[in-house]
């Protein structure tokens, strides 16, 4: 009893010489038999040999949760050696793959019982199958893409930016972010005027004033499935100067969403966003890559970054987020995510990329 993701794991596992794929919690798990758990002290561990039926190790009290039907479970007890069970079915592997978040504590202990095998990181097989999204994974993304649009697009009549906190801002996009469709909001990212210039800026007390300018990047998950979306907007009019950068990352937005083709390497689409900030001068203010793939992990892979050659596939689904950050002035980034489609790229989000002017 496989799932046909396990299935196709194995062929991956067999062309590139794996006898052994060991998964505990987090997205593969989920991915492969659509079972998500929290990684606690106890073991839960996927087992994949190359060839035969994948089983499931799991807590006893967790194996209630565990969907019927899937794979095989093995349910261990308190008393039970849940680790030596482990070891035996890859007792005689060469090479193992290990899942990206199994605790070190895990591998480590796992490692003691075995005849020091080769090890790779599991994300090597997992990422070629997760890459591609099938259709039903990418209508997952398209709804939670157009959730946020829609908080995207009652946040000006909503309420007003002037006067409040960052940190109240936040609030009422993650409460608007489930009030849309997603089952849980994970992040609200609120930066207005110099704390824009720090792209992962962690909403605080500033209160917003007239004349700054507030990035809002959030999301979170429909289905399993992430959303993330950027905004940039304007309290009141703004300086010439902002006005002029938020036009330049919107024309290096629109660029590498236009360079999006099945065959382009994901490098390319990096530096497509980078040469139009880069001409006009603000090229060492562009200080992270263009973008990262989306799945059930709001970061995997592709990463849309200098020196990933991979080239673009129908099915990849991924951000494209250019950003100015101008310390102690503000920070622009206008952020979409997109899906590879046969000829170009699908923008899951729709909302005016313009600069919307606030109260
Ligand atoms: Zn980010
Ligand atoms: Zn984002
Ligand atoms: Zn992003």
């Amino acid at each position: 009893m496989n799932t046909s993701r396990i299935t196709r794991l194995q062929e991956r596992m067999a062309a590139d010489g794996i006898d052994h794929t060991v998964i505990s919690t987090g997205a593969d798990l989920l991915y492969l038999i659509g079972y998500s758990t929290m990684p606690l002290e106890r073991i839960t561990a996927l087992s994949v040999p190359v060839e035969g039926d994948a089983v499931l190790f799991v807590p006893r009290l967790e194996a209630p949760r565990v969907p019927e039907g899937v794979v095989e479970v093995v349910a261990w007890d308190e008393l039970d050696d849940p680790i030596g069970m482990l070891a035996d079915r890859c007792k005689a592997s060469d090479a193992i793959a290990i899942g990206d978040h199994m605790w070190s504590v895990f591998l480590i202990r796992l490692l003691e019982r075995l005849d020091d095998p080769r090890l790779v990181p599991a994300s090597e097989l997992t990422r070629r199958l997760r890459e591609v999204k099938d259709e039903k994974e990418i209508d997952a993304l398209r709804r939670a893409g157009a959730a946020v649009d829609r908080v995207l697009a009652r946040l000006p009549e909503e309420f007003p930016f002037e006067g409040r906190t960052e940190r109240q801002v936040a609030e009422d996009l993650r409460r608007m972010v489930v009030e849309e469709g997603h089952d849980e909001a994970w992040f609200a990212i609120v930066a207005a005027g110099p704390n824009g210039a720090s792209p992962h800026h962690e909403p605080g007390d500033r209160v917003i004033s007239r004349g700054d300018v507030v990035v809002c990047d959030f999301g979170g998950t429909l289905d399993g499935y992430y959303s993330d979306v950027t905004r940039t907007f304007s309290v009141g009019e703004l300086s010439e100067k902002a006005r002029e950068v938020h036009a330049l990352v919107h024309q290096a937005n629109i660029a590498a969403r236009d360079a999006v083709r099945p065959g382009v390497p994901c490098q390319e689409i990096d530096r497509t966003a980078r040469r139009v900030i880069e001409e006009a001068g603000y090229g060492e203010w562009f200080i992270h890559r263009t973008g990262h793939g989306i799945g059930l992990e709001v970061h995997e892979h592709p990463y849309i970054v200098e020196g990933n050659t991979e080239e673009l596939a129908p099915g990849n689904a991924f951000s494209i987020e250019p950003g100015i950050y101008l310390p102690g002035e503000f920070g622009v980034r206008i952020e979409d995510i997109v899906v590879c489609a046969t000829d170009g790229a699908d923008s899951l989000n729709n909302a005016p990329r313009d600069l919307v002017v606030v109260g």
